[in-house]
């Protein structure tokens, strides 16, 4: 068959736009190259409906033996007793849990979209909006920090049957000890969605949700920095309480209710490619090298959220504890949209983002949402954070003048050509 150019050339286009660009979207992260090999690989080719070791289909005897690597390493990774490595995104991974636990019309709470939360949390547009009741919490508007009282008014009043916490764009910790003990005076489901922070979690570097949610989801390829994909991990099994039971009328524990969430329930064949890269991507976590990256992502964003302060820019909450910043552009007259587009003119790739209490449309919103997880992957240390936030600041403040902003996108180019990628 003949190659298709057109597709091809256009990878390699993408490939210069990462290699020559600054990425500090907050999601983003640059996988290893072996990594990508597993996830460009022959197991693309395979069928392997169900769980290793009891499949749908022949010829799994060597996915069967990926899986339960990637199953075993996530485990160890996260101190957990169960995973299921076949969600094939964060979204996904969520809609599992749903189905496993709910009903339809069931009452959840979450954390707002529009305070950093995320649409699979209750969103109206989103299937869990539209099939589950949405409540949701958010945070101060003096603070920009949840107000834990206030969490629990609400759910003792909406009564939720699951309590999701975690976010898209909340820059300081969790207190997974507090929710759960608002979501047992409420009988409630606890489910931390870890997507963003992940990777500081398995190296004991924020609170541990583990610990004291009954399900975690997360994505695998923000700060985890491996292929796009989800997880699900529980530390102890146990007895769904709501006496949810399956279509042939068994009651079964949450381990099993989980499994059969995510097949039958959400997907069908699982990506085995996309699991070995996983596979690869825990067993890298696991190092010591993963460890000095972690540490670094959170340095870099400390010296960028101070960077920003110090050069008048409004951080949600003043700071953060991890390796994003939601930055209100409001004091600088500026808006999201406006800021994305500047400074995707000088190949600087953020993200417009609402901020809470946001009077802008998500089209436009105030904010802008930045994050450290792919610079420092890149090899980017502190001074360089420094220069980076000079860098915006210039292009926002010269947002309407070409030349100022041609100047600053080839400083950039040859900046980051420094700084090798694959
Ligand atoms: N949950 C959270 C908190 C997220 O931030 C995201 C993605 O940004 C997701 C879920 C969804 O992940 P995916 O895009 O892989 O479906």
């Amino acid at each position: 068959m003949k190659r298709d150019q057109a597709i091809f050339d256009l990878i390699a286009k993408e490939e210069n736009r990462q290699k020559t660009g600054i990425e500090l979207i907050a999601s983003e992260n640059f996988t290893s190259k072996q990594v990508m090999e597993a996830a460009g690989s022959v197991l693309t080719n395979k069928y392997a409906e169900g769980l290793p070791n009891k499949r749908y289909y022949g010829g799994c005897e060597v996915v069967d033996q990926i899986e339960q690597l990637a199953i075993d390493r996530a485990k160890e990774l996260f101190g957990a007793t169960w995973a299921n490595v076949q969600p094939h995104s964060g979204a996904q991974a969520n809609a599992a849990v749903f189905l496993a636990v709910l009903n339809a019309g069931d009452s959840i709470l979450g954390f707002d979209l529009s305070h950093g939360g995320h649409l699979t949390h209750g969103s109206p547009v989103n299937f869990s909006g539209k099939l589950y009741k949405p409540h949701f919490y958010g945070v101060e508007e003096e603070t920009g920090l949840i107000d834990y009282d206030k969490v629990e008014a609400t759910a003792l009043e909406v009564k939720p049957k699951l309590l999701i916490c975690g976010a898209s764009a909340y820059s300081r910790d969790w207190d997974y000890e507090r929710l759960r003990d608002i979501a047992d005076q409420v009988g409630a489901i606890l489910l931390a969605d870890i997507s963003h922070p992940s990777g500081f979690i398995a190296k004991g570097l924020l609170n541990d949700p583990l610990e004291f949610c009954h399900i975690v989801t997360t994505t695998t390829h923000k700060t985890l920095r491996g292929p796009r994909g989800g997880l699900i991990l529980m530390r102890e099994d146990f007895d769904n309480p709501f006496g949810i039971k399956t279509p042939k009328g068994e009651l079964r524990k949450m381990s099993a209710l989980l499994d059969s969430g995510v097949f039958p329930g959400t997907q069908g064949g699982p990506l085995e490619h996309i699991i070995a890269a996983k596979a690869i991507a825990f067993e890298e976590a696991l190092s010591d090298e993963y460890m000095e990256y972690i540490l670094q992502v959170k340095k870099n964003a400390t010296v960028m959220a101070d960077a920003f302060v110090g050069l008048g820019y409004k951080i949600i909450s003043g700071g953060t504890d991890n390796h994003l910043m939601l930055i209100d552009l409001g004091n600088k007259e500026l808006t999201g949209k406006i800021a994305e587009e500047t400074l995707g003119k000088v190949d600087i790739t953020i993200n417009k983002n609402m901020v809470p209490f946001d009077k802008r449309s998500p089209f436009v919103t105030s904010g802008m949402r930045v994050g450290t997880a792919a610079v420092t992957t890149r090899g980017l240390k502190e001074s360089d954070m420094k220069r980076i936030v000079t860098l915006i600041d210039n292009a926002l403040t010269n947002h309407e003048n070409e030349e100022v902003l041609a100047k600053i996108k080839s400083e950039v180019n040859d900046w980051m050509v420094q700084f090798p990628l694959y």
